[in-house]
């Protein structure tokens, strides 16, 4: 077997890290041993969910102890749960904005190293899984920004839990507009019949986790678990990065 520099450099890098330690992806302040390469300031900010978190959704509409938000009570979601690694607040923002608009795809790997423990516990605890499956990009968008920040995350988190991605069987059809500015209702209206599944039986029975950089309104998250529950999927749970469900920043894919 021949090995290139290329094929040997996230080694190299690994070691050097074990080392030495390194420069905080986000700040560039020194990021010690097994931070995941974050400085504590930073790694600090990346805080869970807090406050009456709504079982189904995570909303944090301070919903009765254990009880559903009004949201979810009013017309449940077609995911059966959607759980966010940390909040869409502070560092954890700024890694997702860095990650989609400033092309920096390589923050995939950071990102999926924290939550992939994490992701392990939910998804076990949901009941297992069968498959991960991005938020797919319409080809458009794609062309634009050169890559798919999801699929990015979704390959990363595949490696750690060992378990197969599926990029193909769910598409997006409808080149939507940004979601920015739009309020929740013209969101769920923005990616209505958005997406489509590849082949009908793709996803009949399977188990699924759907990834995504961030979840805001749950729009998106909703369409596509709408599109996979019609081709009889068995199960969808949703796992972003961040969370921030019901208020709304920045959700332009
Ligand atoms: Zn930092
Ligand atoms: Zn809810």
């Amino acid at each position: 077997m021949r090995l290139s520099l290329n094929s040997l450099r996230p080694v190299l890098e690994g070691a050097l890290d074990l080392v030495f330690g390194s420069l905080c992806l986000l700040c560039s302040g020194p990021a010690p041993l097994g931070s995941g390469g974050l400085c504590p300031r930073c790694r600090g900010e990346m805080a869970p969910l807090a406050g009456g978190l709504c079982p189904c959704c995570h909303g944090s509409s301070e919903p009765e102890e254990g009880e559903l938000c009004r949201a979810c009570r009013a017309s449940p979601p077609p995911f059966d749960l959607a759980r966010s690694y940390t909040a869409y607040l502070g560092a954890a923002r700024e890694m997702v904005l860095a990650f989609k608009y400033r092309r920096r795809p390589g923050l995939a790997r950071a990102m999926a190293g924290l939550m992939a423990p994490w992701a392990a516990g939910v998804l076990a605890e949901a009941g297992g899984f069968d498959v991960l499956v991005p938020v797919p990009l319409h080809p458009k968008r794609l062309r634009e920004r050169g890559y798919n920040q999801a699929a990015l995350l979704a390959r990363r988190l595949a490696g750690a839990l060992r378990m197969p991605v599926d990029y193909t069987g769910l598409t997006r059809v409808k080149p939507t507009a940004p979601q920015t500015g739009l309020e929740v209702d013209a969101r769920f209206k923005n990616v209505k019949r958005a997406f489509r599944l590849l082949g009908e039986e793709q996803f009949a029975s399977k188990r699924i986790a759907l990834v995504d950089d961030v979840l805001t309104s749950g729009a998106t998250a909703a369409e596509c678990a709408k599109t996979l529950k019609l081709g009889r999927a068995q199960r969808v749970v949703v796992l972003t990065f961040a969370g921030a469900l019901g208020t709304g920043p920045d959700d332009k894919t």
